[in-house]
């Protein structure tokens, strides 16, 4: 039985980092056409901007720059447009989506200094800390915050300080934790944010955004490596022409994004999305715990937006089985393995709730022991 608001009405869910379930009126929403020249649609449009800002925690200062594209246009667009052309980027990789900045940061020809870290241990700030007194033509720092990758929780607000210490300019990838974990971007001292709408704030994909200092974004025109991913130029755009943006726009996305943060609020706002993650988290840990399932990421440093499991040794165990199984029975898993251990990822994000968790494990319980299998009893993970 479904239990969530919309009990009967879906025929699946995705437990997946983004895209994401989507609740019906976020779907409904996309029904309406726009024209990107009309003003009731530039309506829609700033009134994003002005809600992302406080998602964000109204930062003075901060302005919000949308773009076309998934949340890797947006990193793109701002490591691509916020580097000065002798600029030097440190990126910490304890992920893929720490090395995917350095991919983008070495295509673009961008001098770039990689800290490599195990994916189980979050930014190492010793580490951090000595490149950044020994390598003095650093200019920007870029971290993952929530490493989708596993799950991991980077220390974001640490790497803030260590930034205005040295005064460098951060660049955080917030791609999965803005809007479900409770933070503000003072908080974490970032210069640009970069997040996507079909994450923690359940829109569907199309749109991510920076939320940038604006004194700091001022500085970067002309510095872009691209065109179409200028990220000044969006916002000079978007700013000046009161809601327009460059180029043809995600209209439909748009509406849907709308309708999305509206309902963020209806939530309660950020923290009331946090807990609810929380529950769907903690939920899904015991229960797969007592399945016998182990987590790859030590808790203190584990995220409520997606979990790894270490897949079982147990050679009757195979994921792509396991993965149609719970297809057929409604429920869609991450099938991609972008971990460096052999693991298995739930997420517990989106318009999904403790009772779709509880009845998941029931789920996994019945097909286990479809396959007669008992796994071992889980140990608490030590790494
Ligand atoms: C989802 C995600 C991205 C962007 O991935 P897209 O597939 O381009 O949306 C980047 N970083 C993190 C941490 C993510 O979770």
């Amino acid at each position: 039985m479904i239990a969530s608001p919309e009990q009967g009405e879906r025929p699946r869910l995705l437990l997946t980092p983004g895209p994401l379930t989507t609740s019906r009126s976020v779907r409904q929403a996309m029904l309406q056409d726009h024209g990107t020249w009309d003003r009731d649609y530039h309506a829609l449009v700033n009134g994003i901007r002005r809600r992302l800002h406080a998602v964000a925690g109204d930062p003075e200062d901060a302005t919000v720059v949308l773009m076309q594209g998934s949340g890797t246009f947006c990193i793109e667009a701002t490591v691509g447009s916020v580097l000065p052309p002798d600029g030097k980027l440190l990126v910490v990789d304890n992920g893929a989506y720490g090395r995917r900045i350095v991919q983008i940061a070495q295509r673009l020809k961008i001098d770039c200094r990689v800290l490599e870290q195990p994916e189980t241990q979050p930014a190492d700030l010793e580490a951090m800390e000595r490149i950044l007194k020994a390598d003095r033509a650093i200019t920007h720092v870029a971290l993952v915050h929530c490493e989708t990758t596993t799950g991991l929780l980077n220390p974001a607000a640490a790497v803030g300080r260590l930034c205005r210490e040295f005064d460098k300019v951060f660049v955080l990838d917030a791609m999965s934790s803005l809007g479900g974990l409770p933070f503000t971007m003072q908080e974490l001292g970032a210069h640009f944010l970069v997040s996507s709408a079909n994450k923690c704030l359940q829109g569907v994909p199309g749109i991510a955004f920076a939320l940038a200092h604006r004194p700091t974004l001022e500085r970067t025109a002309g510095w872009a490596r691209s065109i179409a991913l200028d990220l000044f130029d969006q916002w000079r755009e978007m700013e000046g022409g009161g809601g327009k943006w460059r180029y043809t726009s995600p209209t439909h996305v748009v509406a849907a994004f709308a309708q999305a943060l509206a309902e963020l609020d209806a939530e309660g706002g950020v923290l009331a999305r946090y807990r609810r993650y929380c529950e769907n988290h903690e939920v899904l840990v015991a229960g797969m715990s007592d399945l016998g399932f182990r987590t790859l990421v030590a808790r203190e440093h584990q995220s409520p937006i997606i979990t790894s499991f270490v897949s079982p040794a147990d050679p009757r165990f195979s994921f792509a089985a396991f993965y149609d199984a719970l297809k057929d029975r409604g429920f869609l898993l991450y099938p991609g393995k972008v971990s460096r251990a052999d693991t298995f990822r739930i997420g517990t994000i989106g318009h999904v709730f403790p009772e779709d968790m509880r009845r998941l494990i029931r789920n996994i319980g019945e097909v286990l022991s479809q396959w007669g299998l008992r796994l071992e009893e889980a140990k608490e993970t030590t790494s």
